[in-house]
């Protein structure tokens, strides 16, 4: 594979998924550009990474002809949450980090390579809110082949703690269903997880349509 520069799009960017009816842009093998230009060499041995055909797969891979080390590319899994308060409104904080800086977006991160989705879920809402949360049932799993990335949503009952701004977080409030401010969401899956969630609570309100 040639070396090539790139960087993650950003989220906020054009929305991709295949289950919407939506395009997508594949470069080789659907890898993104902005991924593919990080995977030049065999975390086993050091080789050259190639692009091409490889007996037993059904898809041309990213392999190292030096040890035979086939580089899988998979996205990553996002777990966010959608804490809802008990008068039914849900907790939102304004981002202040890139991308989306200053948008709306719901708490959520990356899961770690050893924790549970309930613990990252659990884990990011405090991160970012301060709030503990306990996560109840998924909203939606939604993916962005673009950005690699598959984002589960959960809803959430707050538990504790107390709303606290962190650098993460310019400001954190809640927001009634009919009054979340669409058009300054961060990213499509925040979109697409606050309209399943308003969808399933106040379906009168006709969110997306
Ligand atoms: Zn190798």
């Amino acid at each position: 594979m040639t070396a090539r520069r790139g960087r993650p799009p950003e989220p906020s960017g054009e929305p991709a998924d295949p289950a919407r009816g939506r395009s997508i842009r594949p470069t080789r093998g659907g890898v993104p550009e902005w991924l593919a230009a990080t995977l030049n060499f065999c975390s086993r041995c050091g080789g050259p990474l190639t692009f091409g055909p490889l007996a037993g797969e059904d898809r041309e891979r990213l392999a190292c002809a030096a040890c035979g080390f086939v580089a899988y590319v998979n996205p990553k899994l996002v777990v966010t949450a959608l804490p809802v308060t008990e008068a039914g409104e849900v907790v939102l904080l304004r981002r202040g980090i890139p991308p989306a800086y200053g948008a709306w977006a719901q708490p959520g991160g990356f899961m770690e390579i050893d924790e549970t989705v309930h613990a990252a879920a659990i884990r990011e809402t405090f991160e970012e809110t301060g709030l503990l949360i306990e996560p109840g049932e998924i909203v939606g799993i939604y993916t962005r082949p673009e950005a690699a990335v598959v984002v589960v949503a959960f809803e959430a009952r707050i538990v504790g703690g107390t709303a606290t701004v962190t650098p993460e977080a310019l400001e954190i409030r809640t927001f009634a269903p009919p009054d979340i401010p669409w058009e300054e969401i961060a990213f499509t899956t925040s979109t697409w997880a606050l309209r399943d969630w308003v969808r399933r609570v106040r379906p009168d309100l006709r969110p997306g349509d």
